[in-house]
């Protein structure tokens, strides 16, 4: 199972957290068990890219 960086939106806490492929849901912060937490894309997506990919529908939800 692929590890993902989460970050918090209520203590704004960043953790790690395992997840499989089928589970769509956020996993609870550890910090302060709010279920408000959002993907951090890492690796995905244009983050330097120059090739003008940016605007495609490559992270929108
Ligand atoms: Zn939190």
């Amino acid at each position: 199972m692929p590890l993902y960086e989460y970050r918090c939106a209520q203590c704004n806490q960043e953790f790690e957290e395992l997840v499989s492929a089928k589970d769509k849901q956020s996993p609870s912060c550890p910090f302060c068990s709010s279920t408000r937490t959002e993907k951090k894309i890492s690796l995905f997506g244009g983050i330097s890219g120059g090739s003008g990919e940016s605007c495609g529908n490559s992270g929108f939800t």
